[in-house]
């Protein structure tokens, strides 16, 4: 139960306080956690970054950002007012570490006013390069402090490679503590994502079908409308599987695939995730061969707008061999999955911006209904719509009302709006509050992370040492290559889509 009564005195440090990752969340969600009453009563935030700031021009600078991004809309001053008093800046450059030093001075003065129980969380939203850096200097400067009272909170990607990343972690874990880091996905803090275990735990008609008995496969589609737009320098070092794959759509897989906690502490449900990882079927050439499918999009139109095509978008190579779109099909080889495919799909410059996770139950074993009744037919399916849909149907046959017999598939729908009037948190309010409750839950411990890239590694290997001959091939606004259509359709199955709300 999260409450604000149970929190310690805080103070936030955000390296790349003058970022667009704290204009666009952290800084709105902090403000929407104080206006919410979830801060607790003494905290503080210091931004920091290698700009000269004044702590009113920094507070300027994060109100447009909580102005323009809130889900709250503009700041109300009175709730503004009460928020920046906790606000101060502090210029630290990373390459520059006895910057570190006044840091260091500024953080001493407010742990002695705020007590002994105060805890400090340092945020890294910095570029990765830097994570390193930061970690060293905290350790040289004495502030790393014990499981009590600090934290560190690291952005993702983590780690290139499987290398990368455990070269980060044998950093990381000889600074801090594995207690002592948050390794952040914010999809594991989204509502919809929270309640897949709510949904799967917590009601008990469902578990008996959840297995390879009843069910026919998943699918995982993430996609969007949007290309890189600015972040083209960052994306064509990356592509769809490190920025999506690796991470959210895999973490996603494991709430699907695991198996029931014990206790909802967060080692016993990070164990079962990672056991999900574990059981994945590994990667050999013939794999990557017939499962596994990368695009790049073309240019195209989208709504109504001429949009360019991904390699001649700014920051990005003119003959980019980077994927902007990867469906891929996984098995995960134990008891309950054996022979099951879960097939996920991925891209940017697709249809439609939709994260959708389809689970098709198996047919019924024999048809009772003659012919022209079942025209319509459609195997079960449950359909958990994480953005931007919130909710969760049910597909099942109904019986049309009229004096025939004649069958449609109809949704049995909880929908998060219709449900509930109050305005969800954004992921990133529900995971800054779980960093200062010291709730690991909702983050990536190191062997879900190394696992993770570990499964992954044969595939980038792969398609970074041969060249795509056939990029572009696919166009803005379609829904990818058509390799990726044929990868489920050999199968017997096509990739799931919610209808648009002007599209019934
Ligand atoms: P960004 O806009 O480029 O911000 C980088 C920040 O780092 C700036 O505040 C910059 O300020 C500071 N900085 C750069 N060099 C520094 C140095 N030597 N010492 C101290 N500060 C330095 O990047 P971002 O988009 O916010 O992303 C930050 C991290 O979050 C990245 O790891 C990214 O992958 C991750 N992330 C971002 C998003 C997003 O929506 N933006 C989403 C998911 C993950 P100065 O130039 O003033 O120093």
């Amino acid at each position: 139960m999260k409450t604000s009564q149970c929190l310690n005195p805080t103070i936030f440090v955000i390296f790349g306080g003058t970022g667009d990752l704290n204009m666009r969340k952290l800084a709105p969600a902090l403000y929407n956690l104080q206006a919410d009453g979830f801060m607790p009563k003494d905290y503080a935030i210091i931004g920091t970054a290698r700009s000269k700031l004044t702590d009113a021009q920094f507070r300027d600078t994060i109100q447009a950002g909580v102005n323009q991004f809130s889900r709250s809309g503009k700041v109300k001053k009175e709730k503004w007012d009460k928020f920046a008093e906790h606000v101060s800046y502090n210029a630290v450059d990373v390459s520059a570490p006895d910057t570190f030093a006044v840091l260091k001075t500024n953080i001493e003065k407010i742990k002695a006013e705020f007590g002994p129980k105060t805890q400090v969380i340092y945020y890294l939203a910095v570029a990765p390069n830097l994570f390193p850096l930061i970690a060293q200097c905290l350790e040289k400067y004495d502030l790393a402090g014990d499981e009590e009272s600090c934290r560190i909170v690291i952005e993702k990607p983590f780690g290139r490679d499987l290398e990368t990343a455990k070269a980060l972690n044998k950093l990381l874990t000889g600074i801090f503590t594995e207690k002592q880091i948050y390794r952040i996905d914010h999809y594991l803090g989204k509502e919809t994502v929270q309640n897949i275990m709510a949904f799967r735990f917590a009601n008990s008609f469902l578990e008996p079908l959840w297995n390879r008995t009843y069910i026919d496969h998943v699918q995982i589609s993430v996609t969007e409308q949007l290309g890189v737009g600015d972040r083209g320098g960052y994306y064509d070092g990356a592509g769809a599987m490190r920025d999506m794959i690796q991470n959210h759509i895999l973490q996603l897989l494991c709430l699907i695939g695991m198996e029931t906690p014990i206790n909802f502490e967060a080692d016993e449900i990070r164990n079962k995730k990672v056991d999900v990882l574990k059981a994945m079927r590994p990667f050999g050439p013939e794999d990557i061969r017939f499962s596994t499918v990368r695009g790049q999009y073309s240019k195209g139109w989208v709504e109504g707008k001429e949009v360019p095509g991904y390699r001649s978008e700014k920051d990005v190579a003119a003959d980019s061999n980077t994927e902007t779109f990867a469906a891929i099909k996984f098995f995960v080889d134990n008891w309950r999955w054996q022979g099951i495919p879960f097939y996920v799909r991925t891209g940017k410059r697709l249809y439609q911006t939709s994260s959708l996770i389809s689970i098709q139950f198996k047919d019924v074993p024999h048809q009772v209904f003659p012919a022209g009744v079942t025209e319509h037919w459609q195997q079960n399916r449950l359909i958990i719509s994480i953005q931007p849909e919130m909710s969760i149907r049910l597909q099942v046959q109904a019986k049309r009302p009229g004096l025939d017999m004649v069958l449609n598939p109809v949704d049995m729908v909880f929908d998060y709006k219709g449900t509930y009037s109050a305005q969800a948190p954004e992921a990133y309010e529900t995971l800054l509050l779980d960093v200062m409750l010291a709730d690991q839950t909702q983050f990536m411990r190191a062997d879900q992370v190394e696992s993770a890239w570990e499964l992954l590694m044969p595939v980038v290997n792969a398609w970074e040492t041969k060249k795509s001959l056939s990029f572009p091939n696919y166009h803005a606004d379609s829904w990818g290559p058509e390799d990726a259509e044929a990868l489920i359709a050999r199968d017997g199955f096509h990739w799931f889509t919610l209808p648009l709300k002007n599209e019934d």
